[in-house]
């Protein structure tokens, strides 16, 4: 190799991860390449921001890296290095204010990724990055040494050598943008180790009655608790809203729930949670309340007068409950409380906001090379980690891209010494 000027670093998938790497790598004077199989770059980063791009959180640094569950100690290390604080700092040179929701969400202002990913290709291109658009990669061909990358194009195959390699590939959620988890079998054949992807950040099936799915689909159940018990047989408690959807349910509060719910279904097939309508009532004063005389209203009435229960909350009462346990009120206030749902399956990862699962962080070094397979560096989503939503994905998605990025110049220089 003759220097590290000349050097030519080859990154694959130009989801925020990829870019990310590609910023770095070509600030320093590398020559980089960046290929996507997609006509063009950042897909699901431009529908993130359809619903208001929350780019990261400005929660306290022990809470924030809570988020990340079991990958903590993978995730950590590239947030020292690429924080929040960085993010927003970073966020704010491409001309791109950022400003703080009452939930302590960081959004850029506008909610959109559009002029952001238009300031940031554009500054990419300044300093040289090449794009490749409709070079989907399908491997290595050729001896580990020296091997080339195999990209199918449309004027078909291309091979192409490169110093160092960034790969950048997503989960699999929403694959028409782009993501769809084909590396997976490619990274094990070179007997890498890949967790199976798995939806993560997604919705729920629930058995509905005709009555229920064409009445409430898409409506919101507002400020409820959801309890159940996880897979370690620990209790869970959150408080939060979600949606009836018309396959089950979905939500901030289910998203948030998720990983939970998707092990204990994946152990015991299905998984029953108890969602208390009403929250803000001690069972005591549900109690009284509900025993007032009735005289000849119809028991939705009565809910309705009598403790404010009314629209899709009575329907789900109305839905969950056998009509005899309406005469007594004690069973009646128990539901009420702990309302039994059974979700008997995690929707498709197609539609999941996110993917679990992706190259296990032991296949890796501390700058997130591939041990196996020196000088191929891997970022974003396709490791091995998961969180909820709320800026946790972005955060990661962009320090390891960052650290990859930085990993890949270090592996350079080595080579050059
Ligand atoms: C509806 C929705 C809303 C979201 N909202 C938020 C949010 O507000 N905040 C947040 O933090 N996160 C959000 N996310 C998640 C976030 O968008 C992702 O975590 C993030 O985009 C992942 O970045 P990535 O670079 O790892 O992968 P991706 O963004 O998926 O990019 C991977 C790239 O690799 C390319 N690629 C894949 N395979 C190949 C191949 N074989 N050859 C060539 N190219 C390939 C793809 O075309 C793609 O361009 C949202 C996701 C969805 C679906």
């Amino acid at each position: 190799m003759e220097s590290q000027r000349a050097s030519r670093v080859v990154v694959v998938g130009g989801g925020p991860a990829g870019l990310m790497a590609a910023d770095v790598l070509a600030h320093t004077g590398v020559h980089v390449d960046l290929y996507d199989a997609m006509p063009s770059v950042g897909r699901k980063f431009l529908l993130a921001g359809k619903g208001g791009l929350n780019i990261t959180h400005t929660e306290a640094r022990e809470s924030f890296v809570a988020r990340y569950g079991a990958a903590r100690p993978g995730i950590e290390p590239m947030l020292e290095q690429f924080g929040p604080d960085d993010l927003r700092a970073w966020v704010h040179t491409l001309g791109v204010d950022t400003f703080v929701g009452s939930s302590g969400r960081v959004f850029p202002t506008g909610m959109k990724a559009a002029p952001l990913l238009r300031a940031w290709l554009h500054r990419l291109r300044g300093v040289g990055v090449n794009f490749h658009m409709r070079h989907r990669w399908l491997g290595w061909c050729g001896a580990e040494e020296g091997a080339q990358l195999v990209f199918a194009t449309r004027d078909g195959e291309r091979r192409v050598e490169a110093d160092a390699t960034v790969l950048a590939l997503g989960g699999a959620s929403w694959p028409r943008l782009g993501s769809d988890g084909t590396w997976v079998t490619t990274l094990r054949a070179r007997g890498v180790m890949v967790a199976p992807l798995r939806s993560a950040n997604c919705g729920f099936d629930v058995v509905w009655s005709e009555h229920l799915r064409a009445g409430f689909a898409g409506q919101p159940v507002k400020s409820v608790v959801i309890s159940f018990v996880d897979v370690q047989g620990r209790p869970v408690r959150q408080r939060g809203e979600f949606t009836i959807a018309s396959s089950g349910v979905e939500g901030s509060l289910i998203y948030a729930l998720a990983a939970s719910l998707r092990d204990v279904i994946a152990v015991n097939g299905e998984v029953t949670i108890n969602v208390d309508l009403v929250p803000d009532r001690t069972p005591q004063r549900l109690s009284e309340e509900i025993a007032r005389p009735r005289g000849r209203s119809s028991w939705s009435r009565h809910l309705q007068r009598s403790i404010g229960l009314h629209g899709v909350k009575a329907a789900l009462l109305h839905e969950l409950v056998l009509p005899q346990d309406f005469d007594n009120v004690e069973r009646l206030v128990a539901a009420i409380k702990a309302l039994p749902l059974r979700l008997v399956a995690t929707r498709p990862i197609q539609e999941a906001i996110s993917s679990a699962g992706g190259v296990d962080f032991v296949a890796l070094d501390d700058q997130q090379m591939i041990r196996m397979l020196p000088g191929v560096f891997c970022a974003g989503e396709m490791l091995d980690w998961e969180a909820p939503t709320g800026g946790y994905l972005l955060t990661a998605c962009f320090a390891s891209g960052h650290m990859a990025g930085n990993g890949a110049l270090e592996w350079l220089g080595r080579q050059v010494d």
